[in-house]
């Protein structure tokens, strides 16, 4: 196609987008909308120039209770609980209301790189029946995907993006990104000393800072007790060794016990690399003695699946 076609076909699809009564917008890897046609920008009240982060949008529609109605009274927990299922790649269809009294039909598609198509349809006229119910069941679905103590994906949800990133190609045997085990460091004597209740705050600390520095696309999930399993997509073994030494630095400096300032908390991981194809058990057992051998190593440390340095002929 010649340039000039591509650029005048360009400026019909961007004129007729803000034409459409269907609300369009792309968001960018750092969950930044990049672009939004007329009717997104009504619905959401976002200014013509503007550019603001997702969440900064949500947070501040919220507030002057405008846009999506969100049924919660603790805005940062429904923010995380959705951040930790939001613009995982693949694709995400759900029903939504706006406070103008609009139902919407709200698709979201991620590439592997983070970026993100949103498309929501208006369909307050049809379908009305039974919508009550259909709320009913997207909010028994979400709160099965949510772990409920700490907010971030539930096992379930996790294990499943697991499955996914796994079988998402037919090449197999290739390295599709790596998976990590983090396990909290002597959580059973943090409980036995400091109670019950000390612990659960530790778990939400830790699920909290954990997840403030993950991308958009890795998962973060909590598989029982104070053992979470991280998704890094597309990450390469030295990628994902930076990252867990960074949150072993972020969590050793947290602070959780606002009566007991000086209180620290530590955790150790394991780190495998998901290859295409393989049984998620597989993958998963090779992160969990990796994070055996960090444990047993003294702890507060990671330690990488011993088949990785073979692979890449590393020492
Ligand atoms: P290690 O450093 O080897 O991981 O030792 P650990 O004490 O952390 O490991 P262990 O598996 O022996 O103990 C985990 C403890 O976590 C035991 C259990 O009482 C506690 N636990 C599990 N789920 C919860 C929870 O939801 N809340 C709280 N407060 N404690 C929990
Ligand atoms: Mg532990
Ligand atoms: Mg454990």
């Amino acid at each position: 196609m010649k340039p000039l076609d591509e650029a005048r076909i360009l400026l019909h699809t961007a004129t007729l987008l803000d034409a459409s009564d269907v609300m369009v917008a792309v968001f960018d890897p750092d969950d930044r909308l990049r672009y939004a046609n007329k009717a997104f920008r009504e619905a959401w009240f976002i200014g013509e120039k503007e550019e603001p982060l997702w969440a900064e949008l949500m947070r501040r529609n919220y507030l002057a209770r405008r846009g999506t109605v969100l049924a919660t009274s603790d805005f940062d927990a429904w923010l995380l609980s959705t951040l930790s299922r939001r613009g995982k790649t693949g694709r995400r269809a759900f029903e939504t209301d706006l406070h103008d009294g609009r139902w919407l039909w709200m698709t979201e598609t991620t590439e592997a790189s983070g970026w993100m198509l949103c498309v929501a349809s208006d369909i307050t006229s049809i379908r009305s029946d039974e919508r009550s119910l259909r709320q009913d069941r997207d909010q028994a679905l979400k709160a099965a995907l949510t772990d409920e103590l700490t907010g971030v994906a539930s096992r379930r949800f996790v294990m499943t993006k697991l499955q996914e990133l796994l079988f998402q190609n037919n090449d197999n045997g290739k390295t599709v990104g790596c998976l990590c085990v983090l396990d909290i460091d002597n959580f059973k004597y943090i409980n036995d000393r400091f109670g019950h209740v000390v612990g659960d705050a530790i778990l939400k600390d830790f699920a909290v800072t954990i997840h403030r520095m993950i991308r958009k696309t890795d998962v973060l999930g909590r598989v029982g007790g104070e053992e979470f399993l991280l998704l890094l997509p597309g990450a390469a073994p030295a990628d994902a060794e930076a990252l867990l030494e960074k949150m072993l630095v972020a969590i050793r400096h947290s602070s959780p016990l606002s009566d007991q300032v000086s209180f620290r908390y530590t955790f150790s991981a394991g780190i495998a690399c998901g290859n295409a194809g393989e049984d998620p058990a597989d993958a998963y057992r090779r992160a969990d003695l990796a994070l055996y051998a960090a444990k047993m190593r003294g702890r507060d440390q990671i330690a990488l699946d011993p088949t990785i340095r073979s692979m890449t002929g590393s020492p």
